[in-house]
């Protein structure tokens, strides 16, 4: 097959051919019954399965160089849904360490209760997660650049691993998004999303997505249909039209990101940048292999005499606030927020310090992002 280049696929996958009444877009089918006499399938929205849902579907999975997806109502509903589709009591899993908060709940709260065993790795290196490998391990997961320190694992390196110990690899791949990186075709069994954040683009909307080959998809809608975390229609079509702008919008953001980063790494009153695009990066070399832009996060460190909330409070352009991933420039101190659910010696040895704030690219102008910042610095 000819494989179209990545922004025409944001465009045409999922589109209807014989478009109702001729207009250019999908329509909106809020139905939640339809005919089931003489059709194949019985379609119903906790079934993952109505037009709305089905154009997604195939819009996701074409954007990640895979078979088949689902559409989930939110990055937890396709995370959670998946991990359990694949885990039994007994098992065993690989966790990478620093993945975002959501997930470690999750698999702190509910792998105890329902007896599924897992390790946290100590490291992002093939050796620390080969270290941890048991007889009953059943699967690795993984999340690369890492929230919030942009830490890389090597994709290529940990799927092989997964291939050759018959383990089910899975990435949350919500920073880099499938126009930096594609880990389904790196080999990656299942790539999961938080929709809310690039995809959506625009701060407005809250979905998941579950992504992989129509086997593995297949075993985790057998699932869905009973945890029920599905989309409604309305939805489903602002995230179609927010994925239609997605090449445009991260790239503009990964321009803005390496231009934030190159400014604040030369800053006296910043401490250390954390950015996969720079060169000093610890991850740069396995970024530069696996990822084509370097994303729209940038971490930093001011140094310790500055006050990061006055720091934040100064800024103009971009806003403190929670989320990520939207056209809007935003900053957090993750210590107060994303990771406000870890003790201050479990954020330390993570290596997140009260001085670190978050900052999620957008769209703005470069020099009026960079602007902001230089004034808020002095
Ligand atoms: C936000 C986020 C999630 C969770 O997604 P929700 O849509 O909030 O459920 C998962 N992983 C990462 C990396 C995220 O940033």
């Amino acid at each position: 097959m000819n494989m179209q280049d990545f922004d025409t696929r944001c465009i045409v996958s999922g589109q209807l051919e014989s478009r109702p009444n001729h207009g250019t877009v999908n329509p909106i089918y809020p139905a939640t019954t339809y005919e089931y006499i003489d059709q194949n399938a019985n379609v119903y929205p906790r079934y993952f399965n109505t037009p709305n849902q089905a154009w997604l579907n195939e819009k996701i999975a074409t954007l990640e160089g895979a078979a088949a997806a689902l559409t989930f109502g939110s990055g937890m509903a396709a995370i959670s849904t998946s991990l359990m589709a694949f885990l039994a009591p007994g098992d065993h899993v690989i966790v990478q360490n620093s993945i975002y908060g959501g997930t470690t709940n999750f698999i702190n709260k509910i792998f105890h209760k329902y007896g599924i065993e897992f390790t946290v790795t100590d490291g992002r290196d093939l050796e620390d997660f080969a270290r941890t490998l048991q007889e009953n391990t059943r699967m690795v997961y993984i999340e690369t650049p890492s929230n919030p320190l942009l830490a890389i694992t090597d994709i290529r390196a940990i799927a092989g691993f997964a291939r050759s110990h018959q383990l089910i690899s899975m990435i949350d791949n919500t920073f880099a998004s499938p126009v930096n990186q594609t880990p389904y075709t790196m080999g990656i069994d299942v790539v999961l999303h938080s929709a809310t954040k690039y995809l959506g683009g625009h701060s407005d909307i809250c979905a998941g997505f579950a992504v992989g080959s129509q086997e593995h998809i297949d075993q985790i809608w057998s699932y869905a249909k009973c945890f029920g975390g599905s989309l409604n229609a309305q939805t489903c079509h602002l995230l179609e039209r927010s994925m239609k702008t997605l090449g445009v919008r991260v790239r503009k953001q990964n321009q803005n990101a390496m231009a934030i980063a190159s400014f604040l790494e030369n800053h006296p009153k910043v401490e250390r940048v954390f950015y996969p695009g720079l060169v000093r990066h610890p991850g740069h070399e396995v970024a530069v292999r696996q990822m084509s832009g370097f994303g729209g996060m940038v971490s930093f460190e001011l140094r310790s005499m500055e006050d990061p909330f006055a720091f934040q409070q100064r800024l103009r352009v971009i806003t403190p606030t929670l989320s990520l991933g939207g056209v809007e420039s935003t900053i957090c101190s993750p210590f107060t927020t994303s990771h406000d659910y870890l003790s201050k010696a479990e954020r330390l040895n993570q290596g997140i310090r009260d001085e670190l704030l978050r900052l999620s690219v957008g769209i703005e102008s470069e020099k009026d992002l960079v602007t902001d910042i230089a004034e808020a610095l002095q």
